[in-house]
């Protein structure tokens, strides 16, 4: 099976002063196949925003390669064929982002339509009141402007622009954040229905590693630019590896007692998390990480497959 999505050792560097770098994305590698859900969790300032956008084409990587489908398409949108731009879309945390408010929701799901008129096949939406129906809002919300519109229903209009084209891969970057708790699960619900139907893969990022557990077929965390561990959902939340994936874990709410159990035990994590500017050497977590040694001091440790499936980059694994 090709991978929809393949990113190999990705790098994206941002000038900062004096001839140094931001590493916002530090030799990020993983695979999306179709119809799966990643997960690609991490804090603020780690570097998985920036991965969706060097995807999307918005910023031309440093160094690495993206395939979609083993074909490369490392260059930027704007040098993108349609049938590329159209194959891989990207919802936003903030759905305003996409939705111009003078124009019509009829208007703004038009031109993602009619720019990839030829994609269609028989028995996708192609119209924007079928658009509408098809992430469960009514087809009157043709004739109105975003503005009237609620946050959820906006980022569902959204989510209709994104699908539009017929897409293979959708990057969804924390696309429910903003939204009230009592939305999200509708959103949320309302994506893995469309995944269903129409076999799409998402890279969906987000800081909340417990709204994962229910959605990711894989999950991924990223700290400052690179990924340290990548384990099928199960084996992620049952067998968390990385000191920083168990850091994460712990201090997730339980709600059961089985739960209770599977949880790691309380792991401190020492100070914020670095810049992404001055990133230490070594591995990047050796300053908030309880089990350092000075090896962890010197040597980055490489990623390694431990069992089928569950790559970890830490030392404390051989
Ligand atoms: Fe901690 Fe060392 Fe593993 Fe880094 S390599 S996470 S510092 S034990
Ligand atoms: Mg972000």
């Amino acid at each position: 099976d090709i991978p929809i999505l393949k990113l190999s050792m990705l790098k994206k560097y941002f000038p900062y002063k004096k001839g140094s770098f931001v590493r916002a994305v530090d030799g990020v590698s993983l695979e999306i196949f179709r119809g799966e859900t990643l997960g690609l969790v991490g804090e603020s300032g780690s570097g998985k925003s920036t991965v969706a956008y060097t995807v999307v084409g918005m910023y031309e990587p440093t160094n690495g390669q993206i395939l979609y489908n083993d074909q490369d398409i490392s260059s930027l949108y704007k040098f993108r064929s349609n049938e590329i731009k159209g194959k891989i879309r990207i919802v936003f945390q903030d759905p305003n982002s996409s939705l111009n408010p003078r124009r019509t929701i009829r208007q703004i799901l038009f031109t993602p339509l009619k720019l990839h008129k030829n994609d269609r096949y028989k028995g996708f939406p192609a119209s924007p009141e079928a658009l509408l129906e098809e992430v469960g809002l009514s087809s009157i919300y043709a004739y109105r402007f975003s503005r009237s519109l609620s946050g959820g229903e906006r980022q569902l209009v959204a989510i209709a622009h994104a699908i539009a084209t017929n897409p293979d891969l959708v990057l969804l970057d924390e696309p429910t954040s903003a939204l009230d708790v009592s939305i999200q699960a509708k959103v949320i619900n309302r994506l893995m229905d469309l995944q269903n139907r129409y076999k799409l893969s998402y890279l969906f990022i987000t800081h909340d590693l417990s709204l994962m557990r229910n959605v990711a077929h894989r999950v991924a965390i990223m700290y400052l630019g690179k990924i340290c561990e990548i384990a099928q959902t199960k084996e992620f939340f049952e067998k968390p590896l990385h000191p920083y994936t168990q850091m994460l874990l712990s201090s997730i709410p339980v709600v059961t007692d089985e739960e209770e159990q599977l949880k790691p035990k309380k792991i401190t994590s020492r100070g914020e998390i670095p810049s992404p500017v001055n990133i230490p050497p070594g591995c990047s977590f050796h300053l908030r990480c309880p089990f350092v040694t000075d090896q962890c001091k010197k040597l980055d440790p490489d990623m390694k497959e431990l069992e089928a499936r569950h790559y970890v980059r830490c030392h404390l694994y051989k």
